[in-house]
């Protein structure tokens, strides 16, 4: 977890803890791409964002990634580690529009999921996201009408244009063969992880603070090797 400064990571951690979960991912978006206007990542493909937030979560806690899965069919639980080898190759360019009855379109950005925030209806959220990557030089001005005719197939070419945009992988179950998929949500995962770590980080932070009376910043300025030295002394 060297890669990210203590006091950056519980800066994060503070900010991102009240965040809705898209406003989260652009968070982690921004920690793994330090060097772009945070206003400009809310841009980029999912899939980029994806892949930019699944390379500095392997950089922090290596490649494999435990997981579990619940058999719907028998309840088996299925625990494995997933290797990113099994999963599509990350994007490295914005894809290409793409064209699908006529209408042009590009693949949804983290801007365009929040856009449809407001809206608690399923097919108007999924016709407001289209209409939002409907490029307007590219044919009609979307009727929601058509629009609605047009969620699978649009969807369908998303899906296969940026798959890193919503991970899926299925898992034979060892136990009745069924094949069981679902999704792998990059950044809640990178985020369930970094929560962890920050709660671990906040409890040595407090038991040295206890016991040596130092203030935070100053705890957090010691090397991990250095706190660890100190915190073996008040555990031994
Ligand atoms: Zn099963």
């Amino acid at each position: 977890m060297s890669i990210i400064d203590p006091a950056r990571l519980l800066a994060v951690w503070e900010t991102g803890a009240r965040r809705h979960p898209i406003d989260r991912a652009l968070l982690l978006f921004a920690l793994a791409r330090p060097e772009a206007p945070p206003d400009a990542l809310a841009d980029e493909p999912l899939g980029m964002r994806n892949a930019a937030i699944m390379r500095l979560r392997q950089q922090c806690f290596g490649d494999a990634l435990p997981a579990w899965l619940d058999c719907p069919e028998c309840g088996e639980r299925m625990e494995f580690e997933l290797d990113p080898a099994m999963l599509p190759p990350a994007p490295t360019t914005r894809p290409a529009p793409f064209d699908v009855a006529g209408l042009r379109f590009r693949v949804p950005s983290s801007r365009d999921l929040l856009g449809t925030l407001h809206t608690s209806d399923p097919e108007q959220a999924a016709i407001a996201l289209l209409r939002a990557c409907l490029d307007p030089d590219g044919g009609a001005e979307g009727e929601a009408t058509e629009l609605a005719a047009l969620i699978d197939p649009v969807g369908d070419a998303m899906d296969a244009i940026d798959p890193w945009a919503d991970l899926s992988l299925t898992m034979p179950c060892p136990a009745c063969g069924t094949g069981v998929t679902a999704s792998l949500d990059v950044a809640a995962y990178f985020w369930d992880e970094l929560d962890r770590h920050a709660g671990r980080l906040l409890d040595d932070i407090h038991r040295l603070a206890s016991a040596y009376g130092w203030s935070e910043a100053a705890i957090l300025d010691l090397s991990h090797t250095r706190r660890a030295a100190y915190l073996a002394r008040i555990n031994p």
